[in-house]
């Protein structure tokens, strides 16, 4: 049968998502090949046709207890032989997934990635005839991921060990170049087929709200969703704690979220949101993994995340049923400040702060762009570019469109002469013709550019290099304490070919409808 006939009889749907065809072709043509999808992207039936369509048994390697079940039980009730192996099972339970195994009567078996070194298991793939190799969450093996696994590593000894290789197929939400890499060489991937797809979201308007008083904001914002199912993303227990109470104070119902309360008190929680008894949920980010609600229909974060695969994972949360929903970002620049210090009281060496540190400014960038920000994000995970989607708060701003041109230059010239060796601040300094010390003892004072902005206030000269930064004239290098050189786009302005335009920003009324 092929590919589509399968997708149409077993899971009755009449066409592939993005990619997926594509994802499919590759593997049973034998190829090795990465996949990144985003979540709810459809990633599983990229692997299970494959595992239909070859002879012999596919093995899936899945960190998550629940979502095996959860696939087992579908795969069975479309009549697709299936099983996993988890921790989860009783010795007994076990033995009998693994006798049954042998016989080669599963067409694929879940298996958890500690499994995967037992000596049980070396048995099993010397007995059965395993064609593919799919490993989900396979940024699991890269210490650049957000979610390290030691037991991946062990992976790639263990498939490296077989006496007939597989096809090895690895699939992955993150998309960062550094976790591709790590992915391709710790699997020993062999000349992989790579395919990045799927991370527009056409259903999601995706906004970002700055200057707002928040609690004021929110008042409004839940006064037009009353009806509506919604996630709230706040950054600390305690901050959670107290948009809760605030609701409450509102006179709304809401369920509260965080790793600070009892499994029950969680478990409670969640339940009585997915099952829509309580239509709000405020929560922490220890909310979200594998919850798959539908008719969610916003996601606000009260503050800005660290970086921008958190922020999309969790905004991606609406509208999972391809209803039109809302994911909304209340950013205050004041709310990096606790993201500076986890970078640098964290665990990890310098090399991986840096990486954090530079995740972090993708994630300001985000927050500062008059571009539209659904590119934004698919530009970021390395997808071709996509139309402007037309619903955002940059593809909505009708504000004024002023000629900065000028001023950018200004910028420009300055960062240029400063060759590489400051960071924003001390370049906003140098420009308001500050007497800082350093700046003195560094004899900027002599820069030709020094006060040329000497009527700004140097605040608004570090969100004007900051603009100048998200839309990437300037770029920022070096980690931690990144400093600032021109971008490849500034050599347009530098040679008159292109105009510098930014907006006077009008987010907030069109969020709130009935405000005016
Ligand atoms: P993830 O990429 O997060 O693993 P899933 O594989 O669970 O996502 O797929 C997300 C949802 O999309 C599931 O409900 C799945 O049945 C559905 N889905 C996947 N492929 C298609 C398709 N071609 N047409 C319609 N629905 C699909
Ligand atoms: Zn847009």
């Amino acid at each position: 049968m092929s590919a589509h006939a399968i997708l149409k009889k077993i899971y009755g749907y009449d066409q592939f998502r993005p990619g997926q065809e594509e994802i499919i072709d590759s593997i049973v043509s034998g190829r090795d090949t990465l996949a990144i999808l985003p979540t709810g992207g459809g990633k599983s039936v990229c692997y299970q046709i494959p595992a239909l369509m070859l002879p012999g048994t596919t093995l899936v390697i899945s960190p998550l207890i629940s979502l095996m079940k959860d696939q087992v039980d579908a795969l069975t009730r479309l009549g697709v032989s299936a099983a996993f192996l988890n921790s989860s099972l009783s010795q007994e339970q076990y033995k009998n997934v693994l006798r049954r195994a042998f016989n080669g009567e599963y067409e694929l078996l879940y298996i958890a990635p500690e499994r995967f070194d037992a000596p049980m298991f070396q048995q099993l793939t010397e007995h059965l005839q395993i064609p593919l190799i799919a490993i989900d969450e396979a940024h699991c093996v890269s210490q650049w991921g957000h979610d390290f696994r030691p037991s991946y590593r062990q992976l790639a000894l263990a498939i490296s060990r077989m006496e007939d290789r597989p096809i090895v197929a690895a699939f992955t939400a993150t998309a960062t170049k550094e976790v591709a890499e790590d992915i391709v060489a710790m699997l020993n991937l062999q000349q992989p087929a790579t395919f990045v797809t799927g991370f527009a979201r056409p259903n999601l308007s995706l906004s970002v709200v700055t200057g707002v008083h928040k609690q004021d904001f929110l008042t409004q914002f839940l006064k037009e969703r009353a009806e509506q199912s919604g996630i709230i993303y706040a950054a600390t227990r305690k901050e959670v704690e107290a948009v809760h109470e605030r609701i409450h104070l509102l006179g709304y119902q809401a369920e509260l979220y965080h790793g600070g309360l009892s499994d029950a008190a969680r478990a409670e929680a969640q339940e009585n949101f997915r099952f829509d008894r309580t239509k709000i949920i405020v929560a922490t980010n220890a909310f979200g993994m594998g919850i798959d609600k539908p008719n969610v229909r916003y996601v606000l974060h009260w503050q800005v995340p660290g970086d921008l695969e958190s922020y999309y994972q969790e905004a991606g949360r609406a509208g999972r049923d391809g209803e039109e929903s809302e994911c909304v970002l209340l950013f205050d620049a004041s709310d990096l400040f606790i993201h500076r210090f986890l970078i640098e009281q964290g665990l990890g060496d310098e090399q991986r702060k840096a990486v954090q540190a530079s995740k972090l400014h993708e994630m300001t960038s985000y927050c500062r762009t008059d571009a539209c920000l659904q590119q934004f994000i698919v530009d970021y995970f390395g997808e071709r570019a996509v139309e402007p989607c037309g619903k955002c708060s940059s593809c909505l701003d009708t504000s004024e469109k002023v000629d900065r041109t000028q001023e950018a230059l200004m910028a420009m010239s300055c960062v240029a002469r400063m060759r590489g060796r400051f960071g924003v601040t001390m370049v906003a300094k140098v420009l308001k013709g500050s007497s800082d010390k350093r700046l003195l003892a560094a004899k900027l004072q002599s820069l030709s550019t020094y006060g040329l902005l000497k009527q700004t206030s140097e605040k608004e000269i570090v969100d004007w290099l900051n603009w100048l930064v998200a839309e990437q004239y300037l770029q920022l290098s070096g980690g931690q304490y990144p400093v600032v050189t021109l971008a490849e786009r500034s050599r347009l302005v530098i040679e008159g070919k292109e105009q510098v335009w930014q907006r006077r920003r009008s987010t907030v009324k069109q969020l709130l409808s009935n405000s005016s």
